[in-house]
């Protein structure tokens, strides 16, 4: 993924670098005959390294491997030498000591060493492959979890079509043709249709059938008036990435370009495409106007550019989201776009409360408010929403709280009138204060998250012991 602005938030560090090494022409020592040596061989086999299996005793499928030419056999213990100009070498003897010895004369050889099965004394691994050749999946652990890596492996097995290496190989011999779409968001278009969907097809009807498939999904392709760009107007929720939408979600495995506000968490950011170029449109609460501007500038530049354009807003979009100055943009652009909608913070702070929005007998209506609108604090119906009962979620209410806290008093409202403040709901480090229009602007004091404010709402727990309290009374 490519970051314009802002920075890939990995918060623990990779101890294993992923990657795929060469081993045409090149040497590869496994110490040991045993079993661990055969399993280890059966992978090494793929290749076409020259391998070399150093090991007193030899198990009898290595010795038909090494009739074949497969592998050369060293019937005596490793020796200093033995791994010289090998790129890799195996500790397969099933014994410590002896690996440890293999790991010693393997690195004082250059070699890079592996110990079968103990992560520790290896100095690289061996992932779990799903072998498609030419296209290999590798899935690893770091050796934390075995048995998800395998469970990983069986649901790609079962998901990869048996011909995705037939179907890349293929492609490979069609790279020069492809050359004929402009590079970039087309030939992306053209690659993916044919992955996805004329490969598959074709390769069913039989081999010879992929390569003409080919040649017309090329010729319609290339037919194809350059596509007009498309925008999504996508909301990403209040954080947790498992409350994005599976539109949301596809949004974001096809988009090209990714533009987001302040609040979308970074795990979501994770899900974009990997060669989607990120952009971070954030900015603070309402700030300047030209801002937007700037952000309407980005979507129409890259979206008539021909590529998928994601504008990913917090929450839901249509929510305090300025989504009709960014439409009007699009529209003006003479650009295609659409809206994704997406869970609203009002709906992820009531659920981390165990409240419901509206209840029969309680308010049959629900106000969303914000605390701030373009003039500065943002004037509301405070009489009606001064009465018993009344439900409000205030966007953007932190810096309003004690000018709202003094409209509403103002207006008849009981200073005991229950408000939660719930700050960054939905994620890891949500937080719920149980205050009170009384004690409002203080319970404030120390959020700096984005916070939601449910007036006229406690949380389940306090109100019920709320209520217990009355009737006590
Ligand atoms: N379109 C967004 C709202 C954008 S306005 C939505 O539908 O949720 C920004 C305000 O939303 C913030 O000031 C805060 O009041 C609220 N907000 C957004 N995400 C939030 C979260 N995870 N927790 C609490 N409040 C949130």
């Amino acid at each position: 993924m490519f970051y314009i602005v802002g920075q890939k938030q990995g918060r623990f560090a990779m101890n294993h670098f992923p990657i795929f090494v060469a081993l045409e022409g090149r040497r590869v020592l496994v110490a040991g005959g045993g079993e661990a040596a055969v399993a280890k061989l059966r992978l090494l086999l793929k290749t076409t390294a020259h391998i070399t299996v150093v090991a007193p005793q030899i198990d009898p499928v290595i010795e038909g491997w090494a009739r074949e030419g497969r592998v050369t056999v060293i019937r005596r213990a490793q020796e200093p030498g033995d791994a010289l100009c090998c790129v890799l070498a195996y500790a397969a003897h099933e014994d410590e000591a002896l690996d440890a010895r293999t790991v010693r004369l393997s690195a004082a050889d250059g070699a890079l060493v592996n110990v079968v099965d103990n992560l520790l004394a290896s100095q690289f691994i061996t992932p779990a492959i799903v072998d498609r050749d030419p296209v290999t999946v590798a899935i690893g652990t770091e050796g934390a979890a075995p048995v998800l890596a395998r469970k990983i492996k069986a649901d790609l097995e079962a998901r990869l079509p048996a011909q995705l290496g037939l179907l890349a190989r293929i492609a490979k011999t069609f790279r020069r043709a492809a050359e004929a779409l402009p590079m970039g968001a087309a030939r992306r278009r053209f690659w993916a249709a044919y992955y996805e969907d004329a490969g598959p097809r074709a390769a069913e009807q039989g081999d010879e059938a992929i390569r003409p498939a080919l040649e017309d999904l090329l010729a319609d392709h290339l037919s194809a008036d350059a596509r007009p760009g498309h925008v999504d107007l996508v909301g990403a929720g209040p954080g947790d990435p498992e409350l994005l939408t599976l539109k949301a979600r596809k949004a974001l495995d096809a988009a090209d370009v990714v533009i987001h506000d302040r609040l979308v968490a970074p795990e979501i950011l994770e899900l974009a495409r990997r060669e989607a170029t990120i952009i971070d449109a954030g900015k603070e609460g309402f700030g300047p106007s030209t801002a937007q501007g700037d952000i309407n500038a980005l979507m129409v530049e890259h979206g008539l550019q021909g590529t998928h354009v994601v504008r990913l807003k917090a929450g839901d979009p249509t929510v305090f989201g300025r989504l009709d100055e960014e439409i009007e943009a699009l529209e003006a652009a003479g650009l295609a776009w659409s809206i994704v909608p997406g869970i609203t913070a009002a709906s992820a702070a009531v659920a981390s409360i165990g409240q419901s929005l509206t209840k029969r007998g309680r308010n049959g209506s629900v106000r969303f408010l914000t605390g701030h609108d373009m003039k500065g604090f943002a004037d509301q119906d405070w009489r009606a929403l001064a009465q018993p009962g009344e439900v409000a979620a205030i966007y953007m209410g932190k810096r309003a709280a004690r000018w709202m806290q003094g409209r509403l008093l103002m207006h008849g409202a009981a200073p005991a009138t229950p408000v939660t403040v719930v700050e960054n709901a939905s994620r890891a480090d949500q937080r719920t204060i149980d205050a009170t229009l009384a004690t409002l602007p203080e319970a404030l004091d120390g959020v700096s998250g984005p916070a939601l404010l449910l007036h006229g709402l406690a949380p389940r727990a306090a109100a019920a012991t709320l209520a217990q309290s009355e009737i006590a009374l």
